[in-house]
């Protein structure tokens, strides 16, 4: 199918200084974790954005001295010719798909905690981090502040000897120098770099000019810039200054990268949760710029639709798509408009479980896209699957939740005979079909909606609904392979990851005592306007329950025994926000109790954690958010009765997702992606292992090479499908 015409514009080069973009979609910088440390992830992972049709793409935040080092985060570096050997493994293969490759250069001063280099951090002024323990920096005089030039120049001779086309001058959030002295939150010096807008703009300015030299038309320069510190009180940096600085570097500049947010501690301003916002929330920002630049300006907010791609463009409103997300969620998504495919678009939900990996200090993974992060060292691609050496054999999935439907829709794509997943309920989607009501997770369906439809184009997948299959069910079936896919669900009696026992008196058949599930789905009346949820799983599920009680109309208290209310939110980025919206909403926020005891009067004991103090509160009813079970009779019966299997004719019996072990949903769609990517491997129960980028003693050539060889020895060429267990090196 062609393109619909009316996107034609979207597929419009753009030229940005020497260099050419060959349409308007650009990956900006985003983290990964790669760094320069995981090269063939790094670049794999890009590249694969560039054959799904990203005109460019870029590295994450990368360092370029010892003296702004974030380890044990793994960000780019620039350092010396080992970093410029590993990232021009990602340059090449983003040239390879003819896009071009962008760095994004970081300094930190005092967000730059130094943990590997040990070195002290030169920065704007003395101040300790807000976002690092208790880092600071020494204010850099005027002999450092050229040293610090001299930094950024030797960096650009670095990039351009990697391959790099674009040189992007990091001033987003707070954390690189550039903005820092710009920002009077944190420059409070009094020389001719403080003071004063002017001064205040010189580093900047002036440090632009030397790149610009030395890059001599080598690269384009781009400078991303935050447009709003969103930052209240006398220090604010005004926006009217970011327009100034705008208009005074834009000679100097080849093509602005458009972000919000100041504290990088509020980073989740920027990459926004959906539960606050839909694609396009920084439109306002992105006007506000536009008078004050005549060069190309590339612009996020989570665009997933080609519609209001379109219309940011045609509008005047932005030059160039940016993503990081929806080119997390899709590699492939200009492509698909490209060749008329919007519906297959796998449209990013928001949830922001990519940047909580990287925030735990982990590689990459994404809810919607299980092959995020994992081109290289598996071999996976998004788009791309070989059909299954045993393709002749029949496959039962019982359970349509995250790991059911995506385990069925990698099956049905690997060309088996034929797959049935089979449902007990009205309709698809497991979990997912009630977790999306809970208040601003409502993007979070389109996990059910984009399987649904991918599912419903597979001829060899037959989905069927309202069927409960038991044992005897399945071994009657006539199914080759079966992978048990039945979930999880939460306990009523409170048992947790804490005290490791039940709560006195948790009893989810009494009127007081709530599951998850009996207030989202069972509709079990709460009888009475008081209501403690009580969470210690202390991610989404504690919160949004409590949101959705005090919306329809309870009077809600929050108790967790956590210090810190849902901690995981804080690495999704939601946890500040989260908090404020709770305190708004009047939610009474109880951290470190913990609940000890449910009387059967409905009245709630509470015991305050390592302490003799007791609390109780009158409440009508408690929630119990405390841990899930997986709901694994059905495999354990099948699995213990080898016999009747063999007898039935089943080959293999696998189980995926939630009736394993309950994690984020991105676990569950990435456990039933990989059993279906290797259900003809000897023993698909067991992963195949996968290339780890790690050094080894003795080893006598680390180089890489676009070539890699696949499971069964055959060299593949990066842009070719491939199941990789060792790399050629
Ligand atoms: Fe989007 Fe969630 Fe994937 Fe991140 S993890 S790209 S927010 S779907």
């Amino acid at each position: 199918m062609a393109r619909d015409p009316k996107f034609d514009v979207l597929f419009e080069p753009i030229r940005i200084g020497p260099k050419t973009l060959k349409n308007r979609f650009y990956k900006t910088p985003h983290c990964t974790n790669f760094g320069s440390d995981w090269p063939g992830a790094q670049a794999y992972f890009r590249a694969v954005a560039a054959e799904g049709g990203w005109a460019a793409a870029s590295t994450e935040y990368c360092s370029i001295h010892p003296s702004s080092d974030h380890a044990p985060l793994s960000s780019g570096r620039l350092w010396d010719d080992s970093d410029v050997r590993n990232l021009s493994l990602m340059c090449d293969a983003l040239h390879e798909h003819g896009a071009l490759a962008g760095v994004e250069f970081w300094t930190g001063g005092a967000h730059a905690p130094n943990f590997e280099s040990r070195m002290p951090a030169p920065g704007v002024s003395q101040i300790v981090s807000d976002c690092e323990w208790r880092q600071s920096c020494y204010e850099m005089d005027k002999d450092d502040i050229r040293d610090m030039q001299q930094i950024y120049v030797e960096a650009t001779r670095r990039a351009i000897r990697a391959g790099f086309d674009i040189v992007n001058l990091y001033g987003g959030h707070d954390v690189p120098l550039t903005y820092q002295f710009l920002d009077p939150f944190y420059n409070r010096r009094d020389d001719e770099y403080g003071g004063s807008f002017e001064n205040r703009a010189r580093f900047w300015l002036e440090t632009l000019e030397l790149v610009r030299e030395v890059a001599d038309g080598a690269c384009a320069i781009a400078v991303r810039i935050s447009m709003d510190s969103l930052r209240e009180g006398p220090l604010r940096l005004d926006n009217e200054d970011v327009c100034r600085f705008v208009e005074l570097a834009d000679p100097l500049v080849d093509l602005w990268d458009l972000q919000i947010g100041g504290s990088i501690l509020e980073w989740g301003q920027d990459t926004l949760a959906s539960r606050w916002g839909k694609e396009n929330f920084q439109k306002p920002w992105h006007e506000m710029i536009r008078p004050h630049t005549t060069r190309p300006v590339v612009g996020v907010g989570r665009f997933t639709s080609p519609e209001t791609m379109l219309a940011a463009v045609m509008s005047g409103q932005i030059d160039i798509i940016g993503a990081a997300r929806p080119s997390i969620s899709d590699p492939f998504l200009p492509k698909k408009i490209e060749e008329g495919r919007t519906d297959d678009i796998r449209e990013c939900i928001g949830c922001n479980i990519c940047a909580g990996r990287v925030m735990q200090g982990v590689l990459i993974a994404c809810t919607q896209n299980a092959t995020a992060g994992e081109e290289y060292r598996r071999g996976w691609h998004p788009e791309r699957f070989t059909t299954a050496k045993n393709a002749d054999r029949n496959v039962l999935v019982v359970g349509a939740g995250p790991a059911g439907m995506e385990c069925a829709t990698v099956l049905g794509r690997r060309g088996m005979h034929s797959v049935h997943l089979v449902e007990a309920e009205p309709e698809i989607g497991g979990i997912m079909r009630w977790i999306p009501k809970l208040p601003g997770l409502a993007e979070w369906m389109r996990v059910v909606s984009y399987r649904e439809y991918q599912l419903s184009k597979l001829d060899n997948v037959e989905v069927i609904t309202r069927t409960a299959l038991d044992a005897e069910a399945v071994l009657s079936y006539g199914a080759d392979i079966v992978v048990v896919a039945t979930g999880s669900h939460w306990v009523g009696d409170g048992l947790n990851g804490v005290t490791h026992e039940p709560i006195l008196g948790a009893d989810p058949s009494l009127p007081h005592v709530f599951t998850p599930e009996q207030l989202m789905v069972d509709g079990k009346a709460v009888p009475g306007a008081h209501v403690v949820v009580y969470d210690v799983e202390g991610y989404f599920m504690g919160v949004g329950l409590a949101q959705k009680l005090r919306r329809d109309g309870h009077d809600v208290t929050l108790v967790t025994p956590h210090s810190q209310i849902a901690p995981y939110t804080f690495f999704t980025l939601e946890g500040w926000q989260l908090n404020r919206d709770l305190h708004a909403q009047g939610i009474r926020l109880v951290a470190e109790h913990l609940v000890t005891e449910i009387s059967p009067d409905r009245a709630t004991g509470c015991h305050v954690f390592a302490t003799d103090h007791t609390v109780s509160w009158e409440a009508d009813a408690v929630v119990l958010v405390t841990q899930r079970a997986s709901d694994d009779a059905l495999f354990r019966q099948l699995r213990a009765d080898p016999e009747a299997r063999e007898h039935a004719g089943i080959s293999g019996l696998y189980r995926v997702g939630d009736c394993v072990v309950p994690r984020v949903v991105a676990e569950a769609v990435f456990d039933g992606h990989r059993l279906a990517r290797e259900i003809d491997t000897d023993n698909p129960a067991i992963p195949l292992p996968f290339i780890r980028e790690n050094r080894v003693l003795g080893a006598s050539n680390l180089d890489y090479d676009l070539t890699v060889r696949t499971a069964d020895g055959v060299p593949v060429h990066l842009s070719e499908p491939r199941r990789a267990v060792a790399v050629e090196r």
